[in-house]
């Protein structure tokens, strides 16, 4: 699990969870990411919720039937999984594993149950952003433009929104999503300072030697 830092030290992959309520601005975080920080790579999660209009297999979700995700459980395939309003929701194991060890670190846009998981299985590689909206009345309208869910939908998220909030303490970091630029350039600093933790960078040891090495000639 070890990738070339920007600097050239090596460092560990890191796991970067972002978790909200659904209409806080996850998704277009999670692309701003992906567009603006090379190696950064997301993880398809597996679901057995149908496409919503305009997702595409393997882009947006492996969209499975309930047999198969059950077999996946089985197999175990994922590296977490949960229920999440009456669906079900699973990472696959194998394309995280591949990516953190061709050195890439790995974002997952996954509810607080799949955090608690990951978190209990590699908690020294995981870091935990929640990200907030700014009011109810704020949220609601994102899930409306958003347009893909009925009303009925929409109210499920809502009512189901006050249990996800009940969350955010279990998360590392806390964003308030006011105006999309700044929810993002507070994501970024905290992957980019995240990235620097002298725990992460295998390659420091050495590195500091070469420095002692090259003083003391
Ligand atoms: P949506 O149906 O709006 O795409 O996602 C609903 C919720 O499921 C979101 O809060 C999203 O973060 C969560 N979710 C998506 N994929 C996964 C996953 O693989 N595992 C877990 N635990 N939650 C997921």
């Amino acid at each position: 699990m070890t990738a070339a830092g920007f600097d050239g030290v090596e460092r560990r992959g890191l796991m970067f969870v972002l978790s909200s309520p659904s209409g806080a601005g996850k998704t277009t975080l999670s692309r701003l990411l992906l567009e603006r920080e090379p190696g950064l790579k997301m993880s398809v999660s597996a679901t057995t919720r149908l496409p919503r209009p305009g997702e595409v297999e393997g882009r947006d979700y492996f969209f499975v039937d309930k047999p198969r995700f059950e077999t996946m459980v089985k197999q175990g395939e994922l590296l977490e999984w949960a229920t999440v309003f009456d669906n079900l929701y699973g990472t696959p194991r194998a394309p995280v594993e591949a990516a953190l060890s061709a050195g890439q670190d790995v974002l997952f846009d996954i509810d607080w149950q799949g955090t608690q998981q990951l978190h209990q299985k590699a908690s020294a590689d995981v870091v935990r952003v929640f990200i907030l909206p700014p009011s109810a009345a704020d949220l609601e309208k994102r899930l409306h433009t958003r347009a893909q869910d009925s009303d009925e939908v929409i109210r499920g998220r809502m009512s189901r929104a006050t249990h996800e909030l009940s969350h955010w303490a279990e998360y590392d970091y806390i964003v308030i999503n006011h105006s999309v630029d700044d929810a993002f350039a507070e994501v970024q600093s905290i992957l980019k300072a995240e990235r620097l933790k002298r725990e992460r960078r295998t390659g420091l040891t050495e590195f500091v030697r070469n420095l002692q090495g090259q003083l003391e000639k």
